[in-house]
């Protein structure tokens, strides 16, 4: 128990907490709901083909961050994005696709997939009680909270947890854009640029060939749509043929003289902070509980992890000796 910290969510802040505090000797485990590790930088198969649907890349501007990018690279984690880049900041993608970062960093570390959290409560003993569905109880002395905020407040409020009325409405503040990514597989090439594109105005805000982009094979284009905030918004819950066929128009121009041969629908609920909170993290060592997470460290890849990186030192100034 001593020293023990259950972290939820195997998202790359997550991940990076978990790490870091395994680093300094401390005991960890990770909960994560889904099948896999990555969270928004997950990559879906759909039939042969293969997607990243949520996060298509990063950029680094932080100087701790790009000493960790090289060495990513040196190990074939990560490499610029192949294809034609417009800006000159570099692109960073994952090896063999979005999820190979988060699966690097989750290597030998205690994980738990398939386990959704369903409430956490201070328990009398003096540790953290975590309820994870089908009914395992877990115990430790610290939780760390990676999950989007709203998803960690209602996990807090199950368990009737209270925090101080400031944290809390700090946290009650933050919000997320949704975001609807269709994924089309072609039976032809598509014509969407080796780099992928980013459309400004219009019903769709990013659209990507995940051929081109060197991630999927055996098919001849795999193309990730997704769609702009305001239309994700008012059509959250169409359903995918008439998301598809609201925008036949739309994606045409991508998909060519090519026919889609398969079609695939996923809702983000959470897809990046709308209103973030303004800290990095926020840790209180009374009570042993911290967030993390794109909310916190800035919308993006790089914010997630700056907060989960900015999470685990703080915890780990608090960490008894072993
Ligand atoms: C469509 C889309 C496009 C994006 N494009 C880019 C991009 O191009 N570049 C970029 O830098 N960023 C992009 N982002 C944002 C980027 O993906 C996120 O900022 C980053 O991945 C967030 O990491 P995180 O660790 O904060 O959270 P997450 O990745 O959301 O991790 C949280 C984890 O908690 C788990 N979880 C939640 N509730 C529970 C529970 N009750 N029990 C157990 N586990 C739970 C989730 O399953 C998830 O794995 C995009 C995001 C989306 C959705």
């Amino acid at each position: 128990m001593k020293n023990s910290t259950v972290i939820i969510g195997a998202g790359i802040s997550g991940l990076l907490v978990a790490r870091e505090l395994v680093a300094r000797g401390a005991r960890v485990l990770v909960l994560e709901k889904s099948r896999g590790v990555g969270g928004r930088m997950s990559t879906k198969r759909v039939g042969s083909a293969v997607f990243d649907q949520g996060a298509q890349f990063f950029s680094v501007r932080d100087e701790h961050l790009e000493a960790r990018i090289a060495c990513w690279e040196r190990n074939g984690i990560v490499e610029r994005w192949p294809g034609d880049n417009p800006t000159d900041e570099a692109r960073w993608v994952a090896r063999p696709s979005m999820t190979g970062l988060a699966k690097a960093l989750a290597k030998n570390l205690p994980i738990k997939l398939k386990s959704q959290v369903q409430a956490v409560r201070w328990h009398e003993a003096g540790a953290w009680e975590v309820d994870v569905a089908g009914g395992e109880l877990v115990r430790a002395d610290r939780l760390v909270l990676s999950s989007p905020v709203p998803q960690s407040l209602t996990l807090l409020d199950a368990g009737g947890v209270k925090l101080p009325p400031e944290v809390r409405s700090s946290l009650d503040r933050v919000s997320y854009h949704p975001c609807l990514a269709l994924l089309a597989t072609l039976d032809g090439p598509s014509n969407v640029p080796a780099g992928g594109v980013k459309i400004n105005e219009g019903r769709l805000r990013w659209v990507a060939d995940n051929v081109r982009k060197g991630i999927a094979q055996n098919v001849p284009a795999a193309v990730t749509f997704h769609l702009s905030r305001e239309y994700s918004e008012e059509h959250y819950g169409d359903s995918e043929e008439a998301l598809f066929a609201q925008l036949a128009d739309e994606l045409r121009p991508w998909i060519g003289d090519a026919a889609i041969v398969a079609g695939k629908l996923h809702r983000w609920r959470f897809s990046e902070p709308k209103t973030g909170h303004g800290q990095r993290c926020v840790w209180l060592p009374d009570q042993r509980i911290g967030f993390c997470g794109d909310a916190f460290g800035g919308p993006r890849v790089e914010g997630a992890a700056i907060s989960g990186l900015a999470l685990a030192r703080e915890i780990i100034e608090d960490l008894e000796p072993a």
